[in-house]
């Protein structure tokens, strides 16, 4: 017997559109999540006082037209708050020394000279199986693209972006239709998590945190999830939403070709560290990021545009293998803060996909395996890693297994 019409693994963004979406068709749905709130990578620490900021993503666009989908259907489009003035402004960390650069700026910092020798012949390459590196340093030159380029683009999805495809399943930009009647880039009031808080209390769907899956098996036509406290939970429809990693281990004894293609994503772990200051503890100018090169961390990204009379706030991106203390001291140096003065901080890690060539030909193999059966399979390693790329496969899995 089933005891949901469909189960969720995993209650990230992609878990949880999926779940809307079959809430919305009127289907149970039940949402088993590891950790102790929903949200995943869409993770807004909240202090007691009230304070809110970003440990994960930190902005929407009016082009992400699936989840505002969402936070129109669930109700929280009232709590979108347009990002301020610290938006366009940036720095750039480099020996030491930080450049505060706008967009305008950042184009000042190119050497024409090698721009202009490089643009004429770069502009008629094909994107077509290009890396990230390969097509933009051949438009502006090898080392405009390290100097400057490479660090900007690093700061994106929290690792080195220079192997990612330029174009296609896996690559970081995309061109979406806008929807002009919001504006282009957005927070929510009480961070982007609310979303997902929202959609976890929506029509139909009841979320269970604190609650890891273990293991997935067929059984019969239905698909059994052994989870971690030792219950089975069972329903003729199930999409796993969680890191690739995960998903491989969930499926191994059963599905070994899926295990298998789901293994072969290439991931990367990031460890962030989150601080909140008093704005008189603060020396730099408000900004939305700080962007390293050469660093032990991609970005620091602060709560600058939706700012605050009291406090400001910073999440820093480390790369995952940098020790702890060795985090908490580049901290310090940045902030300029001591850090037994950097009060309560916030730490997480995570994983996340690195898509390279090729990315394309390891989603299609993913959807083979699946095709035919009631399984789904979502998250940030399909289309890429921005939130609407998250909610766009769920959309389509949804389509393909539950339409
Ligand atoms: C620092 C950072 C900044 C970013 N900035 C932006 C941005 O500004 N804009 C943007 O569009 N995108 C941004 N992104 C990317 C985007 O946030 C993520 O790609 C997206 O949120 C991933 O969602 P997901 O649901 O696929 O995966 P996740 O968010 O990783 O969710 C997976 C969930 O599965 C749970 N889970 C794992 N294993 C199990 C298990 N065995 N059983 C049950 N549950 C399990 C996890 O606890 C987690 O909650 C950023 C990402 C990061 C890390």
């Amino acid at each position: 017997m089933g005891t949901a019409d469909v189960i969720v693994v995993g209650g990230g963004i992609s878990g949880l559109a999926f779940a809307w979406k079959a809430g919305q068709a009127g289907r149970r749905v039940r949402v088993l999540e590891g950790d102790q709130r929903v949200g995943g990578c869409l993770h807004s620490h909240r202090r007691p006082d009230g304070y809110w900021f970003e440990m994960g993503a930190h902005t929407a666009y009016n082009s992400y037209g699936g989840f505002l989908d969402i936070a129109v259907g669930a109700g929280v489009a009232g709590k979108i708050i347009q990002r301020g003035p610290a938006r366009s402004r940036f720095g750039l960390l480099r020996a030491g020394h930080v450049r505060w650069l706008t967009p305008p700026k950042i184009l000042l910092q190119l050497d024409w000279l090698e721009a202009g020798l490089s643009f004429p012949a770069g502009i008629f390459r094909k994107k077509e199986g290009q890396t990230v590196y390969s097509y933009y340093s051949g438009l502006v030159g090898r080392r405009n693209y390290d100097r400057l380029f490479s660090p900007f683009f690093a700061a994106v999805p929290s690792q080195k972006a220079d192997g990612f495809p330029v174009e296609g399943p896996g690559s970081l930009f995309k061109k979406r239709p806008r929807r002009e009647e919001f504006v282009r880039s957005f927070g929510f009031d009480g961070g982007l998590q609310l979303v997902c808080e929202a959609a976890a209390r929506s029509r139909g769907v009841e979320v269970e945190t604190g609650v890891a899956a273990t293991h997935v098996s067929r059984a019969g036509s239905e698909y059994a999830v052994t989870t971690a406290d030792g219950r089975t939970v069972t329903a003729p429809l199930l999409a796993l939403a969680v890191p690739p990693p995960q998903a491989a281990a969930l499926v191994r004894e059963d599905l070994p070709e899926l295990a298998t293609a789901l293994a072969r994503v290439a991931t990367t772990e990031v460890e962030s560290v989150g601080v909140v200051l008093p704005r008189d503890r603060c020396w730099m100018p408000e900004c939305a990021f700080l962007v390293p090169v050469d660093d032990l961390f991609f970005s620091a990204v602060t709560r600058d545009p939706f700012p605050d009379p009291r406090l400001r706030a910073f999440a820093f991106h480390f790369k995952g293998a940098v020790p702890r203390a060795d985090r908490l001291r580049r901290v310090s140096e940045v902030l300029r803060v001591p850090v037994g003065e950097l009060g309560e901080l916030v730490e997480q890690r995570r994983v996340l996909p690195s898509p390279a060539l090729g990315h394309g030909k390891l989603v299609a193999e993913i959807d083979r395996c699946l095709a035919g059966g009631k399984l789904a399979v979502t998250g940030n390693f399909f289309g890429g890693l921005a939130i609407e790329d998250c909610v766009a496969r769920s959309n389509d899995e949804w389509r393909r297994v539950g339409g």
